[in-house]
């Protein structure tokens, strides 16, 4: 009995395993041919102060597939890492934003736009040569008057902290800053927060939406928020999604978001409109449900 059921099973479990190492190859595949046929898309979502001006922004990579339609980086992100393409990826994600960004400030770029963050792969920010092919690039966009941050994870940091602060400090020198993307649901030790060139924290958007239940996440935020003020960190709520959420942010003197409320991630295009638009200013916020 326990052997023909153990059959059965074994058999669906290696159709399931058969479709999912296929699915994951086919998305492998894909992704070395989507930068040359020019697949691979710049998004970017606002960040915002109080005054609903976008000082600042992410941004966030798509993947338009042919067949597929629009791949998010949760689902590619992973396998280019694995595969052992987020470095080349990366560096097109670099130079394609700061290209478009040094496109834009040919125009009037509100002088309140000041800000652009870039996600980092920890494989590709561990990478020996990580400074040598990020800088040259770097330096061919000037980008004067706009700050350039690499938002990198807690859990770079467990095993390679002697090296990530070298890297660091090394891209500091050159006018780099740096965030702690997702804080608050890595590796927690608190110690790395004085040691390390950071300027801000990034809120997870998980406590931000504890808010609106008033659950047990409430305290979490105030914590982070006196902890980033006697740090000297800026802070940014990630996900905040309605007005309740940024009202209590803002009782607590937090004064940078990112989320849905004030805008979703946009084609840089569309993103480069809104900013030309009214200002650099979000004239209606409203709550995403
Ligand atoms: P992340 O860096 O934490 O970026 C924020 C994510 O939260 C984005 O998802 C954004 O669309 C989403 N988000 C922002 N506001 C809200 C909100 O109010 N509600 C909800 N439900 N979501 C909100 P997205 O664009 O799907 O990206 C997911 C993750 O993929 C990013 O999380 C980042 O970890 C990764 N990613 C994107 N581009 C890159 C990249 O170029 N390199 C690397 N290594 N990772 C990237
Ligand atoms: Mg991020
Ligand atoms: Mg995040
Ligand atoms: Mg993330």
């Amino acid at each position: 009995r326990i052997k023909a059921e153990g059959r059965n099973g074994y058999r669906f479990f290696d159709v399931t395993m058969q479709q999912e190492a296929q699915k994951r190859w086919q998305l492998e595949e894909g992704l070395y041919k989507a930068v040359e046929r020019n697949q691979l898309e710049i998004w970017i979502q606002p960040q915002v102060s109080n005054e609903y001006v976008i000082t600042g922004a992410e941004v966030l990579l798509r993947w338009r597939h042919p067949e597929k339609g629009m791949i998010s980086p949760m689902d590619f992100i992973s396998v280019a890492e694995e595969s052992g393409q987020i470095s080349a990826i990366e560096e097109w994600v670099l130079e394609e934003s700061l290209s478009l960004l040094s496109r834009w400030q040919a125009t009037n770029l509100p002088s309140t736009f000041r800000h652009l963050s870039i996600n980092i792969s920890p494989s590709h920010f561990m990478q020996a040569d990580f400074i040598q092919r990020m800088l040259p690039i770097l330096e061919r966009y000037p980008v004067p008057g706009i700050n350039i941050e690499f938002e990198i994870t807690e859990n770079l940091l467990i095993n390679n902290f002697k090296q990530a602060i070298e890297t660091m400090q090394v891209l500091q020198e050159k006018g780099i800053s740096f965030s702690i993307d997702d804080f608050g649901t890595g590796y927690s030790s608190l110690r790395y927060l004085n040691q390390l060139p950071i300027n801000v924290l990034k809120i997870d958007r998980s406590f931000v939406s504890g808010i609106a239940n008033l659950d047990d996440d409430a305290p979490i935020i105030d914590v982070i928020l006196l902890m980033a003020k006697k740090l000297n960190l800026e802070v940014i709520a990630e996900g905040v999604e309605t007005q309740i959420q940024h009202q209590f942010l803002a009782q607590r003197e937090c004064s940078l978001y990112q989320g849905y409320y004030f805008s979703k991630p946009m084609h840089h295009r569309d993103f480069f409109n809104l900013l030309m638009q009214d200002n650099g200013v979000i004239n209606t916020p409203s709550d995403y449900v």
